[in-house]
């Protein structure tokens, strides 16, 4: 069974909770009608279904391959990636007067989530060029916007991200990349970066590398790291390609998983270019600003991969759901004539909640927080805006962290549904497993999403956010114990109560950090993935809400609702109760992650 997109589920949490209508009333976004919406949902369906998901597992056999500094990708990626360029795909949130379609992050959210769950290698070209996009429009001078932007909106050019070195991963401060300038504007780089994604493919006819690098009297240490764009031929001033410049691709790696994505090694300034010595890049904005603007980019990029976690997520279910019903196994406990579809038996019906309850759960989440970005951006009250994009930027670590240790999780129970032919590469599901072992990693690991949690996203703003958003979630709670739905009720009462978890970890967080710091980061992940599954539980209790009413008022797609409202309930009655666990091990629980020397280990 391929992948198909669960457009209605979608639309469903793009109407009833993020808000689409208030979306499409911001200025700017009067294009994005209802039908226009539901039609790019349908036709983006159509096209990663078609075109883009069946060539996930050929990938996995027949990776992208390097010989002489050049990269082949996987058959038929070229002819899917002129398709999906050609039909406006890479367009969609990117603003019309550069050739995008200048719909709203929600909208493009809901075909992020379908690009990557057709295809995570293919989908992560796109994902850095967005990402590109978004760094050089928010940073880039007008001259670099429009030389780069338009042939990286419509598909001729895609983008990377140059961060990594091999002694700079986690740690940005270690940099060495050297840029030096030439008196002309323009600067020369030499050095290596490792672990490029897409830093060299077959693709497009040019890749425009955004790279970290130092200047030679440059602060040590973070504040001295500025942002180039260095691209691998040189565009003339009539936007025409020149030279190719000095930044060679001296391998790709071997991996785990995503192994049609080709992960580069390149290196800047070799020589093994047709511009002399030194790879040659433009400043992007001012000097020593560089990480302020790579965090544009990280930002974007987080979001998308928190958004990999969702689409692995919800393609692994799939994938179980459907052999659940197929395969044939046991008799039911209860008794029955025969041995019946594993669907039956109460522990796989468990594990198809656990899946279903999560990836409805995370996307949730996280298209309300790109209706938040939606309205940062566009609404014409200062105050909303600031509101709305400190609630988004709050979310981006929660969604990059929590979605994708949950769709490792997912995958794994994915296989586990399986049984040994989970663990059989033919079926395709191991697949899922491996390529989302790596969403956890890249764009910063978890603790690095954590750190961003505790320290800039709540110590920093004494958790005014956290509050303003638990707030809403009590109201919610009230809401519910406050109707005569005996499932609502419920799932009010497990609400309620994982709000008051959080609530005192977010005091916790805010009164501890100066005085036992060491103990606050010992509980950052628990923190985020407690913040997750709170999230989670209360988009999904909204989405129960709003099912009560359609049942109640006796409306069509009753099964649709009434698995709402189960769905919401699992949730409730098995992730948000662990949220009093989370929120103990996080209090009382930093001596038993410290008390032992290193050499003790
Ligand atoms: C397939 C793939 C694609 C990639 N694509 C790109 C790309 O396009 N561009 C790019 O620039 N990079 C890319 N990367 C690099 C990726 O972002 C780094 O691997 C990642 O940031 C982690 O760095 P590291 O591998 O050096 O691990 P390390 O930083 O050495 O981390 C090792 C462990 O230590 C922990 N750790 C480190 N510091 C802290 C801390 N302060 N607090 C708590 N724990 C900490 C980490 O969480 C982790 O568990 C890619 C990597 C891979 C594998």
């Amino acid at each position: 069974m391929s992948y198909v997109a669960p457009v209605k589920d979608m639309l469903f949490v793009m109407r009833e909770l993020a808000g689409l209508a208030e979306v499409q009333a911001l200025p700017g976004f009067e294009e994005a009608s209802d039908e226009t919406v539901a039609a790019v949902l349908e036709e983006n369906a159509r096209f990663m279904s078609e075109v883009v998901a069946p060539l996930n597992w050929t990938g996995d056999i027949k990776p992208a391959t390097w010989k002489d500094g050049e990269v082949t990708t996987t058959p038929g990626f070229r002819e899917a990636f002129r398709r999906f360029v050609e039909a406006g795909w890479q367009g969609v949130q990117h603003p019309t007067q550069y050739g995008g379609q200048g719909l709203p992050k929600l909208v493009a959210t809901a075909c992020t989530e379908m690009l990557q769950a057709a295809n995570l290698s293919f989908a992560l070209c796109p994902l850095l060029t967005d990402g590109a996009i978004e760094a050089l429009l928010t940073a880039g001078s007008d001259e670099m916007r429009s030389r780069y932007v338009p042939g990286l909106v419509d598909g001729t050019w895609t983008g990377t991200m140059n961060l990594t070195e091999p002694q700079a991963g986690s740690d940005l401060a270690a940099v060495r990349t050297r840029a030096v300038p030439q008196g002309d504007g323009t600067y020369r780089l030499f050095g290596e970066k490792i672990y490029i994604t897409y830093g060299e493919h077959d693709l497009a006819e040019n890749i425009v590398h955004l790279v970290l690098a130092r200047t030679p009297d440059a602060p040590e240490g973070v504040k001295g790291l500025s942002l180039f764009v260095v691209p691998k031929r040189l565009v003339n001033a009539d936007g025409s390609l020149g030279r190719r410049n000095d930044v060679y691709c001296a391998s790709i790696e071997h991996k785990l998983g995503i192994k049609a994505s080709p992960t580069a090694v390149l290196l800047f300034g070799d020589g093994k270019g047709e511009v002399g010595a030194g790879a040659i890049g433009h400043l992007v904005g001012e000097e020593n600003r560089g990480l302020e603007y790579m965090f544009i980019m990280m930002n974007a990029a987080r979001f998308q991969v928190g958004m990999q976690g969702v689409a692995i997520a919800e393609r692994a279910y799939q994938k179980a759901a459907a052999y659940a019903k197929e395969r044939v196994q046991s008799r039911a406990v209860e008794g029955s004539s025969g041995p019946v579809p594993i669907i039956q038996h109460p522990d796989v019906r468990r594990m198809l909640m656990f899946m279903r309850s999560h990836a409805e759960a995370s996307r949730a989440v996280a298209y309300v927080a790109a209706a938040w970005c939606d309205i940062a951006h566009h609404h014409p009250d200062p105050e909303r805006r600031r509101q709305a994009k400190a609630a988004y930027e709050y979310m981006v670590p929660i969604v990059k962290g929590w979605s994708t240790e949950m769709a490792i999780e997912v995958a794994s129970t994915a296989v586990q549904v399986h049984g040994g032919m989970g663990f059989i590469e033919e079926t395709g599901v191991a697949q899922f497993y491996r390529d989302a072992r790596i969403l956890t990693i890249y764009e910063g690991t978890t603790a690095i999403q954590a750190n961003d949690l505790v320290g800039r996203k709540t110590a920093r703003d004494g958790g005014a956010v956290a509050q303003m958003l638990l707030a809403q979630m009590r109201q919610t709670a009230g809401e519910l114990a406050g109707s005569g739905n005996a499932d609502l009720q419920a799932i009010g009462r497990r609400l309620a109560a994982a709000c008051d978890a959080y609530a005192q970890v977010v005091d916790y967080v805010v009164t501890r950090i100066k005085s036992d710091i060491r103990a606050v980061f010992a509980g950052s992940v628990p923190y985020l993935k407690l913040a997750g599954i709170v999230h989670g539980g209360w988009q999904l209790a909204r989405a129960a809400q709003v099912s009560a009413r359609r049942v109640a008022a006796g409306g069509e797609d009753r099964q649709f609702h009434a698995a709402k409202i189960a769905t919401a309930r699992y949730f409730a009655d098995h992730a948000l109760t662990s949220a009093g666990g989370l929120r103990d091990s996080i209090l009382d629980g930093a001596a038993g992650v410290l008390a032992m020397s290193a050499e003790q280990f």
